[in-house]
């Protein structure tokens, strides 16, 4: 069971790294795809400023990056083990298709990543 505290917990549900309370995006869900990106601007519960820094979330990206090979590396490795005579082609579909679904719970988890790397929970602002 996950634990409200960890930055697990936060990635996961998509809260407020600092009081893991509030949403941080509009639309819990990441396949809403008009909302995919509407993000708050603070906590509705600590008053948190998600964006701490123009551009903050420029890094991000970089998070995405690492999670777009660990899928691509993924796919490849179970159609490998599970896939009788395919062909590169196969591969590619493959792949590409897969990151082309998880593309909104990629861009998601890619924030929540980056977001957590620099902020911690507080219990004093859980309670605010
Ligand atoms: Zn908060």
């Amino acid at each position: 069971m996950m634990k409200k505290g960890s930055k697990i917990y936060s990635i996961a549900h998509q809260t407020c790294p600092r009081c893991q309370n509030d949403q941080m995006f509009d639309s819990a869900n990441p396949y809403n795809l008009p909302k995919l990106m509407k993000m708050k601007d603070k906590c509705a519960h600590c008053g948190y400023v998600y964006e701490m820094e123009p551009s903050f979330f420029y890094g991000a990206m970089y998070v995405n990056y690492a999670i777009t090979v660990a899928i691509s590396v993924s796919i490849f490795v179970a159609m490998y083990v599970l896939g009788t005579e395919l062909e590169m082609k196969h591969y590619l579909i493959g792949i590409i298709g897969g990151l082309f679904l998880s593309a909104p719970l990629t861009y998601r988890l890619g924030r929540m990543i980056w977001i957590n790397m620099f902020v911690s929970y507080k219990r004093e602002h859980d309670k605010a």
